[in-house]
């Protein structure tokens, strides 16, 4: 499938030129790829991604440095509140020319893990992908103390620092109460 250099991810390499050595500075806003994150904490899809890059031009094909900053929105793992921050992910990719054949194996295929451009256009978006991803906690809490929910009644505990219970009643006393013997005792009285 050859990209589309009308998507918003999709970056145009052509002013940078071939010539070794050769740098250009590339700052774009780009609407989030949907399914950006992990279940519980990611980026809302189509918000915006904001890029400072580096280009740079070597032997076999273009160095991209930079970093992607991105609002995020998850749940606390352990209380379920609604959680807003934000990730500021860096990476560095080398974008391999499609005619050269740094990583082609001698007998025909590649490593898959080689970035490839396609004539002047690279993708930005497994890139995003994959330095997001990195960044995210595996467990993402409102606060790195949260101490949950209440596990009588599911209050949020952060929320009440004193919440508690009445102590609940003795099972030994209860069942003393319920004895018919006890009763009649005191309806003697
Ligand atoms: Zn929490
Ligand atoms: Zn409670």
């Amino acid at each position: 499938m050859r990209l589309d250099p009308r998507a918003p991810l999709v970056l145009d390499t052509r002013e940078l030129g071939r010539r070794p050595g050769s740098q250009r500075r590339v700052t774009l806003s780009a609407p989030a790829p949907a399914d950006l994150g992990i279940e519980v904490l990611r980026v809302p899809e189509g918000s915006p991604v904001s890029f400072e890059l580096r280009l740079e031009a070597v032997m076999e094909g273009v160095l991209v440095t930079g970093t992607a900053q991105a609002e995020l929105e998850g749940e606390c793992v352990r209380c379920l509140v609604d959680i807003h921050d934000e990730v500021v992910a860096d990476f560095q990719e080398l974008f391999v020319y499609e005619e050269s054949d740094t990583a082609r194996h001698p007998h025909g295929g590649e490593d898959d893990d080689v970035s490839r451009l396609e004539g002047d256009l690279l993708d930005l978006e497994p890139l995003l992908r994959d330095a997001v991803v990195l960044m995210l906690p595996f467990q993402p809490l409102c606060r790195d103390d949260c101490p949950g929910l209440c596990i009588e009644c599911g209050a949020r505990l952060a929320d009440e620092p004193g919440h508690h219970h009445e102590e609940p009643v003795d099972p030994r006393w209860a069942a003393l109460q319920g004895l018919p013997g006890l009763a009649e005792d005191r309806s003697e009285n």
